[in-house]
């Protein structure tokens, strides 16, 4: 198992020899790792080196092919996720208060009328991400930067024990990153356990405590100083060839199959 523990703090999330395939595409291999309470992990990784499928994994929304994820005492509701924003559609006609709203439907149930308590509340979050002016806005009224502080802000209404986020920088601005961070570090503070996929190494040096090199296989995890040494970097790129190869000769394949036969 690669891991570490720190004494007192439980394990909340627990991969025991995981793996997860698309049709005959293997996207996770055997991935056997522990997070701990109030732990904050980078995830980081080569293109299709399967840091999405790893969070979806967790939320169970890809089957698994083999081992198990164990969950301890988490309730689905415990866990919050930020999917990419290519995966999310923001053509839907909801405002902001909507949005944000969606982070108390789990607690409140969907359809329950916003009562003013509510309202206030969400207005406290808006505020605290900095934008309480938007409520009645349009979702495609906002910028990359100020669409991801919405999510934000419905993530903290939604008051989880396990947050992910995947890649919530990508879109962003350098003043909104930094204003982001430092809620994601407020939730690490606050004891719940923070996973995040971003491919900025510099920022996941500066912020993360721990990281998670991903490329198929778990290349190394631990503290971040001494997962992202180069020879762990080289490691995950020399594994991201072998299997661009390997779908280029399968795509070759096909095509010859198209072709000829
Ligand atoms: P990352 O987030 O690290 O870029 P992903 O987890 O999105 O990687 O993808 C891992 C691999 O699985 C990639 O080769 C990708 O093309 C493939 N993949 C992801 N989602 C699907 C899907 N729904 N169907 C088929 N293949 C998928
Ligand atoms: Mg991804």
């Amino acid at each position: 198992m690669v891991g570490f523990m720190m004494e007192n703090l439980k394990p909340v999330l627990s991969f025991k020899n995981v793996s997860v395939s698309y049709k005959n595409h293997l996207a996770l291999e055997n991935i056997s790792i522990d997070f701990l309470e109030g732990s904050l992990t980078a995830v980081l990784g080569p293109n299709g080196g399967g840091k999405s499928t790893f969070l979806k994994a967790i939320l169970g929304l890809v089957p698994l092919q083999s081992g198990e994820i164990q969950r301890f005492h988490l309730k689905p509701k415990d866990i919050a996720y930020l999917a990419q924003q290519t995966e999310i559609d923001r053509t839907f006609p909801l405002t902001v208060h909507d949005v944000v709203a969606l982070g108390l439907s789990q607690t409140k149930g969907f359809f329950q009328e916003i009562d003013q308590k509510t309202d206030i509340t969400i207005q406290k979050v808006l505020e605290k991400v900095g934008l309480k002016e938007t409520a009645n806005r349009s979702l495609h009224m906002l910028s990359g930067g100020q669409f991801q502080r919405i999510l934000f802000a419905r993530t903290m209404l939604q008051d989880a024990k396990v947050i992910l986020l995947d890649e919530p920088f990508a879109a962003v601005d350098r003043y909104t990153m930094e204003d982001l961070i430092k809620i994601v570090k407020g939730w690490a503070a606050e004891r719940r356990t923070v996973i995040v996929v971003s491919h900025d190494l510099e920022f996941v040096q500066s912020y993360f405590p721990q990281s998670l090199l991903l490329a198929r296989n778990v290349i190394a995890y631990g503290p971040t100083k001494q997962v992202l040494t180069l020879e762990n970097l080289r490691q995950a790129k020399r594994n991201s060839r072998e299997w661009e190869v390997s779908n280029l000769e399968n795509n070759k394949t096909m095509q010859f199959f198209k072709d000829n036969v």
